[in-house]
């Protein structure tokens, strides 16, 4: 138990303590003002998190620019080493990480946060081993000159994180970036931050004080501030395509690097040979259904040949109506709740469009809770959309909810058409048993994280990032700490 752990008793305590206040240079500092953050199963005000504007997101930078210069000069696998005891402080704690998470998210404890919280703390270890691969090259350019490249931190990062996945997220800037010897900035979403705010400060235990530092507030006033502020260096960022390109025209204006993890619509192809209990697992999977369907990479467009459609969407239907929706913090829980009453509406709508669409076809699975005391607003029926014209707004959007679009396909040039028919480039799946078609297929799909016959998550070691307009760069990788929290700079030095 780590010493910020140990001082809370349960969930509530957390929510508790972290009222309306920033994590700024190794303190927790008071803010004026506060957002409510509410508790999605039952609608009721979980607690309040900071409403952070200009001047205390100003202040965080400042303590991050403090300590870049110690931080930056500490040796790089002494920055790894506190990177990876913070990993597995985290883990130590994951129970009331997790808890705090179910609580905030409406996630399933059992089949979402937990697993979430060991993620996070498995790439904190990933990243914590990579402080020796921080090397530069040394260049045949001249007998006379000694021509090499060194790796240099960029200085004050900030980061940027939506709600659906956050401590994940959030570990997949703040890991590399710490060991690459940058200082850094996390802005908290205000959906979900409490959890954010305590893995932050176990793994600020580890850390000199303003290495790291957590903010919470609006999008348009926090988060603005953040990219536009003068001495932030580097913005990694991580939610909608919308809110992306804002961040990008920002960091343009004062020609900053950003990392961009935006939005997807990942089309997941199941072909005649594939074996059809493995595809059914993985389109629930990889539909992340157990997240209500709120991923980026969700295989939200599901193809699948005429030879199987049938029995495919038998088993997919009979798997969907086995899984229990409800409470979020029972074990028995598979699904739990949308994020907010927003989403929720933008899911809906989705849906009533699908229905008003010629010779569609709409399928909800499973059933509400029943006898709860819970507030059902936020529970939603997991739904499949049938015979959708390719144009349709439910087959081009991305829906971030548990809504999947499945198209039945003959012809194999036609589907590999269809699938690369998207604005969007995160993911792909592939389902065959024929190498050849695996290849063949994985080699022209458009989208950065390519699958064939399985459908996993982000992994840490795994480079992960998307194409079009799903966003610039990669994480959880030695290719992203180098590519995207570190600078070269080349050094020619006259040896006569
Ligand atoms: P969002 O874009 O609304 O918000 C993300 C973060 O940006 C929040 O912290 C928010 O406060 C902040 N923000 C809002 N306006 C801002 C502004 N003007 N300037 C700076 N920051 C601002 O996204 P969300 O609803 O929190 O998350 C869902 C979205 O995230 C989905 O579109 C999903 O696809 C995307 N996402 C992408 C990935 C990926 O890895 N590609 C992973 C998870 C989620």
């Amino acid at each position: 138990m780590t010493q910020i752990a140990s001082t809370f008793p349960d969930s509530q305590a957390v929510t508790a303590a972290y009222r309306n206040l920033n994590l700024v240079g190794g303190k927790r500092v008071p803010v004026s003002t506060g957002l409510d953050v509410l508790n999605p199963a039952t609608g009721a005000v979980l607690g309040q998190a900071a409403a952070s504007g200009a001047e205390e997101t100003g202040a965080a930078v400042a303590a991050a620019k403090e300590a870049f210069p110690a931080w930056g000069a500490t040796p790089a696998r002494e920055r790894g080493k506190a990177v990876a005891a913070a990993g597995r402080a985290l883990l130590e704690n994951f129970e009331l990480v997790a808890q705090v998470l179910a609580r905030e998210t409406g996630k399933a404890i059992r089949t979402e946060c937990r697993g979430e919280v060991k993620t996070a703390a498995d790439i904190l270890e990933f990243y914590g081993g990579l402080g020796s691969e921080l090397k530069g090259e040394t260049i045949p350019f001249s007998p006379n000159m000694l021509t090499m490249t060194t790796r240099e931190p960029l200085g004050v990062v900030g980061a940027i994180v939506p709600w659906n996945v956050p401590l994940v997220l959030m570990m997949l800037k703040i890991a590399p970036a710490l060991v690459a010897g940058n200082t850094v900035v996390v802005k908290a979403s205000e959906e979900a931050p409490f959890a954010t705010y305590l893995a932050a400060e176990i793994v600020m235990e580890f850390l000199p004080a303003g290495v790291l530092n957590v903010i919470n507030g609006n999008g348009p006033d926090c988060g603005a501030a953040l990219t536009a502020h003068p001495d932030v260096a580097k913005i990694t960022f991580t939610g909608s395509e919308a809110v992306g390109e804002t961040v990008y025209k920002a960091a343009a204006e004062r020609i900053v690097p950003v990392s961009l993890e935006l939005g997807g619509k990942s089309p997941m192809i199941v072909c005649d040979d594939a074996n059809l209990d493995k595809a059914v697992a993985g389109a629930i999977s990889g539909m992340r259904f157990t997240r209500q369907g709120q991923s980026c990479t969700a295989s939200s467009r599901i193809y699948v040949h005429e030879s199987l459609y049938e029995p495919f969407l038998k088993a997919l239907t009979d798997a969907l109506n086995a899984l229990k929706i409800g409470d979020p913090l029972d074990e028995e829980t598979d699904i739990g709740t949308i994020i907010n009453a927003k989403q929720a509406a933008v899911v809906d709508d989705y849906v009533a469009q699908a229905e008003a669409a010629k010779g569609a076809t709409v399928i909800r699975c499973g059933q509400m809770p029943e006898g709860t005391t819970l507030s059902l607003d936020l529970f939603a029926l997991p739904t499949l959309l049938l015979d959708l014209p390719e144009d349709h707004p439910c087959v081009q959007n991305e829906i971030f909810g548990p809504v999947a679009v499945v198209q039945k396909w003959s012809d194999y040039e036609d589907v590999i058409a269809k699938a690369n028919d998207s604005r969007y480039g995160l993911a792909a799946t592939v389902w065959t048993e024929t190498l050849s078609t695996a290849l063949d297929a994985t080699s022209r799909l458009n989208a950065g994280y390519v699958q064939v016959n399985q459908n996993l998550t982000i992994q840490p070691n795994v480079s992960y990032g998307g194409f079009g307009r799903s966003g610039l760069g990669k994480e959880a990788s030695l290719e992203a700490m180098l590519a995207h929290f570190t600078r070269s700079k080349t050094i020619v030095i006259a040896m006569d």
